[in-house]
């Protein structure tokens, strides 16, 4: 820059601010060599990261920054006291809305408050369209309502990827998501498993033998529909969780449920007892697991190994 050019910043650079008539004493440099123009006073009112204007003298050569032009032009209008973007714009943009994450991120290493607040309720609204962006964003930024409910959509998700996306939170965002995502997969795997017999006790002491055969045609039909991989059964748990609010009705919705009619062909009446508290443990299940935010507590005690007995009967359902 010539020395011509330093004497007069705001007459070569503007304000990205329509209207605004305060005067251009500090310039900004993008990532991609945009130059925006701003005002340091405003800087340090409206933000906690740049210097404040008491500290240091306007530079007289632009700022370098990391991030790019457009982020930039509008993170500054958020330092003015004039009607603020409401981003719709850029929530129209095809996910993954990188420029709003990339505001998001500005707003949160800036301390632009008014910025953070408008990002935050934008990503929240269509947190379907960027998962994993989401969630990342939420876990680094310690949003953790958002990542809450974004987690039950990522536990049929690639560990790598996960691994991947959640490269920029703490070290313990890793881990906290392995266990709250173990608790899934105990479903998973307990869904497919063979459901405890019902003892004599339990049953009013009725022989069920002659239920053996019928119980495992039954039981099998149902696991032989069930999705087969436990990554798949991951997805139908997710699916069911936060598509439906309840566990998958695995049992009571298989075809062979209604084809062998249990109620009329078991004999000694446990085969449909057994059968929906197949279902209703696994609904159980699910609504005790724990949020992802409560894994992330260094204080959180360890889960629970759960007590995978299907059949315990309580009042209500016996027969
Ligand atoms: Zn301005
Ligand atoms: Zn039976």
């Amino acid at each position: 820059m010539s020395d011509a050019d330093q004497t007069g910043l705001d007459e070569v650079v503007k304000c990205p601010v329509s209207g605004c008539t305060l005067t251009v004493d500090i310039v900004l440099r993008s990532s991609d060599k945009v130059l925006i123009g701003a005002h340091q006073a405003n800087l340090a009112q409206f933000s906690e990261g740049f210097p404040s204007s008491d500290v240091v003298t306007a530079p007289k050569e632009p700022v370098d920054l990391a991030e790019s032009g457009d982020v930039l032009a509008l993170l500054v209008h958020f330092m003015h006291k004039c009607r603020h973007p409401n981003l719709a714009n850029l929530m129209k943009a095809k996910p993954p809305r990188k420029r709003l994450f990339a505001l998001a991120e500005a707003a949160e290493k800036y301390m632009v408050y008014p910025a953070m607040s408008v990002c935050n309720l934008r990503i929240a609204e269509r947190m379907e369209d960027d998962l994993l962006n989401t969630f990342a964003y939420a876990t680094k930024f310690d949003y953790l309502d958002i990542a809450d409910k974004v987690a039950p959509h990522l536990i049929d998700m690639n560990a790598a990827l996960i691994r991947r996306s959640l490269a920029g939170a703490h070290s313990n965002v890793l881990l906290a998501w392995f266990c709250y995502r173990e608790q899934f997969l105990e479903i998973a795997d307990a869904m497919a498993a063979d459901p405890q017999e019902l003892s004599l006790e339990e049953v009013g002491g009725l022989p069920c033998t002659s239920d053996v055969a019928l119980w495992r045609k039954f039981r099998n039909a149902v696991v032989a529909a069930l999705p087969q991989t436990t990554n798949d059964r991951l997805g139908l748990l997710g699916y069911s969780v936060t598509r439906k609010g309840v566990g998958p009705q695995f049992v009571t919705e298989c075809k062979v449920y209604k084809s062998l009619d249990l109620e009329k062909t078991c004999v000694s009446g446990i085969c449909p007892v057994r059968a929906r508290r197949w279902e209703a443990e696994c609904s159980q299940a699910l609504a005790e697991v724990r949020p992802f935010s409560t894994f992330l507590s260094h204080a959180a005690a360890p889960s629970e190994t759960r007590n995978w007995n299907w059949i315990r009967i309580g009042g209500t359902d016996r027969r």
